[in-house]
């Protein structure tokens, strides 16, 4: 089977792809003139200086334009995008972006975006979570020149949206962008690999005929997100049938009315945000909860110890309730610092209690009976299609699983490049950036450093 030659190959086709297939087919943006002044005076200088006032930013310094920002993400053209887009946004401000799209046909570069699912990537997984709302504002959920509040009328209303809402949006958004010729949906990618004799990189997989595809490429970018493992507890019992690790199982539980007021409590593992969604959903309906988590309430680890109270005033809620000691008259139980030992396939559970054993060794355990079992204590990637040489050296720490926060890909910040390997690109939450609002700024650095490449070569 002959390969298909791309200038560039993108693996994952979630919002960190979609925004990188926008730009790479000649959406480029450019800083708005007439505005007044962006909050942020310096960047704002440099961008109205008369050198680059009519340029893109696929064709500026990012090194130069992103000196000095700060925020929350480690990667500096992540940041930069994020505050031009929008502006303040770390102090909860919804301002309006500062940034214009215009579209050169001619600077388009020819690229394929395979992934597993339908456009969305993680998102369209959560297709059906129609009650859970998204972490972050709706707007900071948009990709770029397409405006939710425009696009829904839920949104209208709300300041937050469902998950669903943001899934519909990005299936949508590749099609109004008229992207959809550059998506191969429903495919795997198995291998990737450099090839030395032809100064490519070889990708292979397969779709969902089980047809194989090869593609050629100088250029791999990695947007494969940090969903597709699940951490599991590991302990005896946790492939039985009413054991379950997705929101999304819960959510059909409860349309499907299996779990309500009257049956057994579920045990909801966990002290993540997908875990106090799941306390919400299933508080909602009235089903009663058990909610066992291994670390203390007051634990500044804790994502609830992080987020302002004002704009996440559910989760403080859940966060409360695992600071009471017992809320079991309200269908609410907490067990805090308790670890699930053994699942029985009678419905039991046996937690063993934490609290002390550092000091004393000592631990006692419980036992009870649930009507389900969900365990939500998060994702990783899964980069095992990576050839192994190559694999092993991509992280921070080398010979060390790839993971968001701490083991992140090494890449130049500027250019979103590999230190180890030229031409593997790699971008969202495997090089620690976890928003929707940061992923984007992958795409502006992948995107400015071809165009640099092209001009060079002029
Ligand atoms: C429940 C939940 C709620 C969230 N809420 C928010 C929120 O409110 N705000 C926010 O900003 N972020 C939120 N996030 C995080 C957000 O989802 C991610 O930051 C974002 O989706 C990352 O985009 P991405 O394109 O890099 O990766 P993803 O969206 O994960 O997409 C990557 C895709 O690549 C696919 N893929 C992986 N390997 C291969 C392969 N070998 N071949 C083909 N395809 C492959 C994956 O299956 C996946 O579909 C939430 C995440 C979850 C799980």
């Amino acid at each position: 089977m002959n390969s298909v030659n791309k200038e560039v190959v993108i693996i994952g086709n979630g919002p960190s792809a979609i925004t990188l297939s926008y730009m790479l087919s000649g959406n480029w943006p450019f800083y708005k003139k007439d505005q007044t002044l962006n909050p942020n005076e310096f960047l704002h200088q440099r961008l109205i200086d008369d050198s680059v006032i009519n340029k893109s930013l696929v064709e500026q310094d990012l090194e130069y334009l992103s000196d000095g920002l700060e925020g929350r993400s480690i990667n500096k053209v992540s940041l930069l995008l994020d505050q031009l887009q929008h502006p303040e946004a770390d102090f909860g401000v919804e301002n309006p972006s500062t940034l214009q799209w215009k579209y050169f046909p001619d600077k388009a570069i020819d690229h394929v975006v395979i992934g597993k699912g339908l456009p969305g990537g993680a998102w369209h997984s959560m297709n059906d979570c129609k009650e859970i709302l998204t972490i972050s504002l709706g707007s900071w959920m948009q990709l770029p020149d397409m405006e939710i509040r425009e696009w829904c009328s839920q949104h209208r209303r709300e300041s937050r949206v469902s998950l669903s809402t943001v899934a519909n949006y990005y299936y949508n958004y590749v099609k109004n962008k008229d992207l959809m010729k550059n998506f191969k949906h429903f495919s795997t990618v198995t291998s990737v690999r450099f090839d030395r004799q032809i100064n490519k990189y070889q990708i292979d997989g397969y779709d969902s005929n089980g047809d194989e595809f090869k593609y050629q490429t100088p250029r791999v970018v990695l947007a494969t997100g940090n969903c597709d493992r699940i951490n599991r507890l590991g302990v005896p019992g946790e492939d039985l049938p009413f054991v379950l690790h997705s929101l999304n199982e819960l959510e059909q539980l409860i349309a499907q009315s299996k779990v309500k007021s009257t049956t057994d409590p579920i045990l909801i593992v966990g002290a993540g945000l997908s875990a106090a969604d799941a306390v919400i959903a299933a508080r909602f309906r009235k089903v009663p909860i058990i909610h066992a988590f291994r670390r203390h309430p007051e634990d500044p680890a804790l994502i609830f110890n992080q987020l302002p109270e004002n704009m996440y005033p559910e989760y403080h809620s859940v966060h409360s309730k695992m600071k009471a000691k017992s809320l079991s008259s309200s269908g609410y139980e907490a067990l805090p610092m308790h670890c699930v030992k053994e699942i029985k396939s009678n419905k039991e559970v046996i937690l063993v209690n934490r609290i002390g054993v550092d000091d004393t060794c000592l631990t006692t355990s419980v036992k009870i009976k649930v009507s389900y079992v969900l365990v939500l204590i998060g994702m990783k990637p899964n980069l095992t299609f990576v050839e192994k040489d190559l694999l092993c050296n991509l992280g921070i720490k080398k010979n060390e699983d790839i993971f968001s926060r701490s083991n992140p890909i090494a890449i130049d910040t500027y250019t979103h490049e590999s230190l180890v390997a030229p031409g593997l690109y790699a971008m969202g939450p495997i090089i620690g950036d976890n928003f929707v609002r940061f992923v984007q700024g992958g795409a502006l650095a992948i995107t400015n450093h071809i165009h640099q490449q092209k001009l060079s070569l002029c």
